[in-house]
């Protein structure tokens, strides 16, 4: 399929998981993808490689998420690479948890800058480059629908803020023909969530379907998003979770 064909994309934490198969998935289809990486340089590359021998195009980007700076700089390096940006997707992310009494000040901002402060950084930056048409997805979690277990607060807070910046953004950029959407994944398997980690029998047992996705269901939703079909999607969430939060 190449319904993304002459369009720019940019994956935020696409050298893994979840924002390496969606970086895959669009590239697929025929955007331009910029991805960036926080530590895992090997895997971007590979990726990047594997793009353009698929050819296609892509580029990394090393940028940590904790740093709107280097989030924006990310994204102009990609509008100037390749010649705007049509598509953000916001994916980076941590996992923090433990007992609430022992969440301390320094992860509690540092949660809050990778999940909330880059997200609205990129995606004030990204507007200026998009025009009618643009997409700014952003990947936030099925936690902020149920919250099963204690020691999630933080993570579950940091990803709620996304819905509100996502309604925000449907206003502010609906004039201009931008939607804005957050995809919730349920458990998934990769690094972050093992489907064969010491959670997983237990997260399973909240999932009428039985089973982990894939990051390639969450990556199909983001390119349906991102493409033609998306138009007329804005302003709300969409959970890819196998019913969890049902
Ligand atoms: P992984 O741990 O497998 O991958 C995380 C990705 O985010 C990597 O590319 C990593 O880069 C990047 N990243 C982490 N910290 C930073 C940072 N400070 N700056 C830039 N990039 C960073 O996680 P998943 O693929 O599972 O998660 C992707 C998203 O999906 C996250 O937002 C997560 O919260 C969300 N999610 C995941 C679920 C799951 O069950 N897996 C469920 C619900 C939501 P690097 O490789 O360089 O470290």
């Amino acid at each position: 399929m190449s319904d993304l064909s002459g369009k720019v994309a940019l994956v935020t934490g696409g050298s893994r998981g979840i924002g390496a198969e969606i970086a895959r998935t669009l590239a697929d289809r025929g955007a331009a993808v910029g991805l960036t990486y926080h530590s895992a340089a090997d895997q971007a590359k590979g990726l990047v490689k594997e793009i353009r021998a698929n050819g296609g195009r892509a580029l990394d980007i090393q940028a940590d998420n904790a740093d709107p700076g280097a989030v924006r700089a990310a994204i102009e390096t990609t509008a100037a690479e390749f010649g705007g940006l049509d598509i953000l997707v916001n994916n980076a992310g941590v996992f923090p948890s433990g007992p609430l009494e022992e969440v301390t000040p320094e992860e509690l901002d540092r949660t809050l800058a990778i999940h909330v402060r880059s997200v609205f950084t990129a995606a004030q930056t990204a507007s200026r480059h998009m025009t009618d048409g643009g997409r700014i997805i952003s990947i936030g979690s099925c936690l902020t629908e149920r919250l099963p277990a204690p020691g999630m607060s933080l993570y579950a807070m940091s990803k709620s803020a996304l819905t509100g910046l996502t309604r925000g953004l449907a206003r502010d950029l609906g004039p201009r023909g931008i939607t804005a959407v957050v995809v919730d994944p349920g458990p998934t398997d990769t690094d972050m969530n093992p489907a064969g980690g010491p959670a997983a029998d237990f997260l399973r047992g909240f999932i009428p379907l039985g089973r982990y996705g894939h990051a390639r269901d969450v990556a199909g939703m983001v390119a349906y998003l991102a493409g033609p079909g998306g138009r007329h999607v804005t302003g709300n969430s969409i959970l890819v979770d196998g019913g969890f939060a049902a």
